[in-house]
């Protein structure tokens, strides 16, 4: 039996902790995750499964994960397996509860024939158009259906028949008998069962009738002991014919509806049918593309499922609909990824630079700290020799007063080794690019040597060229450059807000050696350059292919200090 969370921190749990306290439902606490597998799930999902799964292990109950597949011509396995994927990569395990809406077709079937007997549910045989017709406004009441007054015997004989196929899709429904001047329009004798001739996932073509989500969804829950069925706020309008089912069938221990505001972020598309598009449309690689806002995304990007649960845990949960800042999601990958990533060092718009009073063959091995945050993580040796690499936009020939990196005549630290002195710029005679730079060095301010503690302003990473591995490195941005992609106002609709450079391939970077050892799930800080891990998907060991997680520049910390 669950206890009292005296540390209630959401309204979901002040209604558990209720229900407790007044003996409800012998003080179990069952939820369920119910995803349509039209899909893969999204960060928005995330929420969901976090709150569903979260909330039954706080009270130590239990959690279902159900497949809601009521709608057969969009449903397809590869989904099924996705969404399976995703929930155990959250963290999160279902166990033996794993259910699909579709068990249940035969139940549900039984339910309708006793609605019918009840005198709750009728055939009707308007067409979809008529229904639309009859069922009224906001303002003004619906018309009762011609068919709504047949007799039990009659609608028995024609919902048999119904699912015996003898009647073509789109001809018949059964609708529920409820009151067709209701003030709340999902009252208006809504659809139950409708007739489709469509091959199913799972029960192939056994049926020819389908039950409505909003049927089948209380039943559902109630066959499988649910006791709090949490789903989002768009739903309050139907929580009447969630519950009506459950009353005119006098079902005991009924399921409750509880609803909460979805997640929406900035700069970012939320909605199935739109990432589908995406997919389909080839604006992005696939559902896993870095770029997207899929838990695969997210996760072939480098994000851990600790960051994600933590970004869940701080949104929290409320009753008003609102839009989070993605720079939360970002900085919460960031504080992950701070602790956990190993410092390395990759320059990725590499520079030549040859430092001339360095002997020619001589290779230091220098000592390099994994993780300042974290000294347990360690220390590794980096090579150092003559010629080196920095990043191009670390010189500049003719610098403005304040920049503290390379130019001529001026010294800058190499990190964890030693201060050079830039002697002389060599240029392509005929484009005029710097193609590279002759410096020297300080044979005495060697990083973690009693002599080499003087300061200068500037340090720089840097890769020695002897030793430097070559990688590709992809810079992400946001998918959409507007705030709030699904508003756009243009008849291009999110289109309109696709940004032509959320991805940025930089194809000829050099990393450190110790990189050759990277695994997927190894995260790294390039020093100076962001988060970064290995593409699952594109990198081999002769072809390493990086994706930056998230930069190191927290937008969202920022915006809380000012
Ligand atoms: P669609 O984009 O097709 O409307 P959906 O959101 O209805 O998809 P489902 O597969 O039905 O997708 O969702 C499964 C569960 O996840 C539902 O309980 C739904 O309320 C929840 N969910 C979906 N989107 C969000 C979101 N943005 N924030 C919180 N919960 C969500
Ligand atoms: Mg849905």
């Amino acid at each position: 039996m669950a206890m009292i969370n005296p540390g209630s921190t959401n309204f979901i749990q002040a209604i558990i902790n209720e229900d407790l306290k007044t003996g409800k439902n012998e003080g179990r606490v069952h939820t369920r995750f119910p995803p349509e597998p039209n899909g893969y799930l999204h960060i928005g999902h995330a929420k969901s499964i976090c709150l569903n799964f979260g909330t039954a292990a706080l009270y130590q109950g239990l959690c279902n994960l159900r497949f809601d597949d009521t709608n057969p011509s969009k449903e397809e396995i590869e989904f099924v397996e996705s969404i399976k994927e995703d929930v155990r990569w959250l963290g999160f395990d279902w166990e033996d509860r794993m259910y699909f809406a579709s068990d249940y077709f035969e139940q549900l079937y039984d339910f309708a024939v006793e609605l019918i007997k009840l005198g709750h549910a009728y055939v009707c045989d308007l067409s979809a158009t008529q229904i639309r017709e009859y069922r009224g406004t906001l303002t003004e009441p619906g018309k009762n259906s011609p068919y709504r007054d047949r007799t039990v015997e009659e609608n028995l004989d024609l919902f048999r028949r119904m699912r015996a196929g003898e009647f073509a899709d789109g001809s018949r429904v059964l609708r529920a008998k409820i009151d067709m001047a209701s003030p709340n329009l999902n009252m208006r004798d809504p659809v139950l069962y409708r007739i489709l001739r469509q091959t199913h996932h799972r029960t192939g073509d056994k049926w020819c009738i389908y039950p409505m989500y909003d049927y089948a969804h209380p039943l559902s829950d109630y066959l499988e002991g649910i006791t709090h069925s949490i789903c989002t706020l768009e739903f309050e309008d139907h929580r009447p014919l969630y519950d009506w089912p459950l009353e005119v069938l006098n079902l005991k221990d009924r399921p409750q509806q509880i609803e909460f505001a979805r997640l929406n972020l900035t700069h970012t598309v939320m909605s199935k049918r739109i990432l589908r598009e995406l997919v389909e449309q080839g604006y992005v690689s696939g559902w896993d593309d870095p770029r997207m806002p899929t838990i695969s995304g997210l996760r072939r990007r480098g994000v851990t499922p600790a960051a994600i649960r933590d970004f869940c845990e701080r949104i929290g949960v409320a009753k008003s609909n609102s839009t989070v800042d993605i720079g939360l999601l970002e900085h919460c990958i960031r504080e992950d990824l701070n602790e956990k990533a190993l410092r390395v060092m990759a320059v990725l718009r590499p520079l030549k630079v040859v430092i001339e009073n360095y002997p020619e063959d001589q290779v230091e091995e220098l000592d390099a700290e994994n993780n300042p945050e974290n000294p347990a993580m360690g220390v590794r040796k980096i090579p150092f020799s003559r010629v080196i690499y920095i990043e191009q936009e670390d010189f500049m020939e003719d610098p403005p007063k304040k920049f503290f990196r390379l130019s001529p005549g001026k010294e800058v630290r190499l990190k964890h080794a030693y201060i050079i002195k830039c002697e002389q710029v060599i240029k392509d005679e005929k484009t005029g690019q710097i193609i590279e730079l002759r410096c020297t060095y300080d044979p005495e301010t060697r990083s973690g040597m009693a002599s080499g503690t003087r300061k200068v302003k500037g340090t720089l990473h840097w890769v020695s060229a002897r030793h430097a591995v070559p990688a590709e490195v992809r810079l992400l941005n946001h998918l959409f450059l507007s705030e709030n992609p699904g508003e756009e106002k243009s008849e291009l609709g999110y289109k309109a807000s696709l940004n032509p450079d959320s991805l940025e391939v930089l194809s000829s970077c050099l990393v450190e050696p110790s990189l050759t050892e990277a695994t997927p799930d190894t995260r790294y800080q390039f020093l100076r350059q962001g988060y970064f891990a290995l593409d699952p998907v594109d990198s081999s060991p002769e072809n390493l292919v990086f994706n930056r997680v998230v930069s190191l520049r927290d937008s969202w910390a920022k915006a809380q200090k000012s």
